[in-house]
């Protein structure tokens, strides 16, 4: 390798790093910023046990339909029976002063309601991806936080991750000369009987779950908003967990400038990857969006090489940190509201592409 070349390299693992400690927290100032955590499903297990590595948040309340979670995580994390609600009370968190911020955890159709329930009882908001299941939803809920005067964040954690930060910083960079194509593949196979093969509660298939992180990847890796949508779907309706949603959708998206992404989303086969084509080689994720293990390759002059990057602190102790930080000094989230409703715009294009077989214009 070239002196010239590794010295690019290592200046772009340093800008990398100088984003990676921007959307990080600041050093403790004092007050912690109370999380209520709505709906103790797996991913909120998971969420919660991540406040022991935070600097600037704590997990202070608890919502759940099912007494046994709210004892049994309680128990776990300290949480005082005064600061534990059911759905049905949620509302009383208005008068609870320990709790900032409402992170909603739900399944994705009930974003919407507990997101402006929150708002009104004068809580900041942070909401898992999808933000919901349309963009009059989500238009909804920015509308419902603004007028509340509250902040609204999106869970998109890999904006919190340093190789995908590294990633954007080279991409924006041309680091591998002006990016060409991008590819993102994201699925699993869904296992079957629950909320997330049922259409009413989950908005769709594959794409809302798994296929929005191909759509965010290539949004933030291009810092442009897709101007043309081409989808083909294939489900077998004969799968029973495929009754309501789909399985696979391919999409393909033209930005302004001309890049094309090729995006697969899929609820029956295991991908998690990226790659930016420029002009001169590649930077590869795979995994890209996983919650640990990122590895990272980068093809530039001929010659493939891996790169590691530290990983100072998890991603999601650094989403929960960043907007904890946004609220103690006043500044606006990385991933605002405005975020997820740009991604719903693209996915409600991409399923109308899919159903009427034809490309659809985005203005
Ligand atoms: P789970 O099914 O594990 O948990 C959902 C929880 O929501 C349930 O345990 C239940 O909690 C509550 N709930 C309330 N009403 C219902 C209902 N009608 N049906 C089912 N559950 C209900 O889902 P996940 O935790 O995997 O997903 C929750 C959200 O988090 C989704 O929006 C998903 O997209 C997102 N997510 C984000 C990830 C990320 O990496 N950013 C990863 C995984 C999920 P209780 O018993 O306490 O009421």
């Amino acid at each position: 390798m070239r002196d010239a070349d590794r010295r690019t390299i290592i200046a772009g693992l340093g800008a990398g790093l100088a984003v990676a400690a921007s959307t990080a927290c600041a050093a403790p100032r004092g007050r912690k910023i109370g999380y209520a955590v709505v709906g103790l499903g797996r991913y909120a297990e998971l969420i919660m046990s991540k406040f022991a590595e935070c600097d600037q948040s704590r997990l202070v309340a608890l919502v759940s339909g099912t007494p046994e979670k709210l004892i049994r995580f309680g128990e776990k994390y300290g949480i005082p029976a005064s600061h534990r609600y059911s759905y049905a009370d949620f509302d009383r968190i208005r008068d609870n002063p320990d709790v900032d911020v409402v992170y909603v955890i739900l399944p994705n159709a009930l974003h919407a309601e507990y997101t402006v329930r929150a708002a009104k009882a004068g809580k900041h908001v942070m909401c898992e991806k999808p933000m919901a299941v349309s963009v009059a939803e989500c238009r909804t809920m920015i509308a419902a936080c603004r007028a509340a005067g509250r902040k609204l964040m999106i869970g998109y954690r890999s904006r919190f991750e340093p190789y995908n930060q590294l990633a954007i910083d080279l991409a924006k960079k041309g680091f591998v000369g002006p990016t060409r194509i991008i590819t993102a593949d994201h699925g699993f196979n869904a296992q079957p009987n629950q909320w997330r093969l049922d259409r009413k509660l989950s908005g769709g298939g594959s794409l809302m779950d798994i296929g929005i992180y191909s759509l965010n990847a290539t949004r933030y890796l291009t810092g442009e908003e897709p101007v043309e949508v081409s989808a083909i779907e294939s489900t077998d309706r004969r799968d029973p967990r495929f009754a309501t949603v789909e399985d696979r959708i391919t999409f393909l998206l033209r930005f302004p400038s001309g890049i094309e992404a090729t995006c697969v989303s899929s609820y029956s086969s295991n991908h998690n990857m990226y790659r930016v084509t420029g002009t001169q080689g590649w930077i590869e994720l795979e995994p890209a969006t996983a919650y640990e293990g990122q590895a990272m390759r980068i093809r530039r002059d001929g010659r493939t090489e891996a790169r590691s990057v530290p990983v100072p602190k998890g991603q999601h102790a650094g989403q929960l940190d960043h907007f904890a930080g946004c609220i103690l000094h006043g500044t606006d989230p990385l991933v605002p509201g405005e975020e997820g409703l740009a991604d719903m715009r693209v996915i409600e294009a991409i399923y109308r592409s899919a159903r009427e077989g034809r490309r659809i214009t985005l203005g």
